[in-house]
């Protein structure tokens, strides 16, 4: 857990030094926009055009007997995904998701806020309410 906090500080340090274009909030703000539709865009192509994954999606069930547990519930919630991504998608999933983060780090940085606290208050406020979270 420290290394991802410290590597965290480290990427928010790294994007301080080479972030030079984009310093503008609205650059950021429209790049992580751009980040996030990019990152859709290859959850799509994997099953669209490469094939490795199929995405089959269906009515999820939320009502649930009395006695059915949480983690029977959480056993039948489905990602609608089936199958494994191949090697190629999921680099370029990867690729995607780090520009999600290094704009979520630029504009982190502008509010001089720190990733590292946010994930470890995000996870607290989880914690504390565990699976009643619902997320
Ligand atoms: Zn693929």
């Amino acid at each position: 857990m420290c290394t991802n906090i410290t590597e965290l500080e480290d990427f928010q340090t790294f994007i301080t030094d080479i972030l030079i274009r984009n310093k503008s909030i609205l650059d950021q703000t429209t790049k992580l926009q751009d980040a996030c539709t990019h990152l859709c865009r290859t959850i799509s192509k994997a099953a669209t055009t490469c094939g490795c994954i199929t995405i089959d999606a269906t009515k999820q069930q939320y009502t649930f007997s009395e006695n059915t547990s949480l983690d029977q519930i959480k056993d039948l919630m489905s990602t609608h995904v089936n199958g494994k991504m191949c090697e190629n998608c999921q680099e370029l999933l990867e690729k995607e998701l780090g520009r999600v983060l290094f704009y979520l780090g630029a504009i982190s940085n502008t509010f001089n806020i720190s990733l590292s606290e946010v994930l470890q208050k995000e996870k607290y406020r989880t914690e504390i309410l565990g699976k009643y979270s619902l997320k």
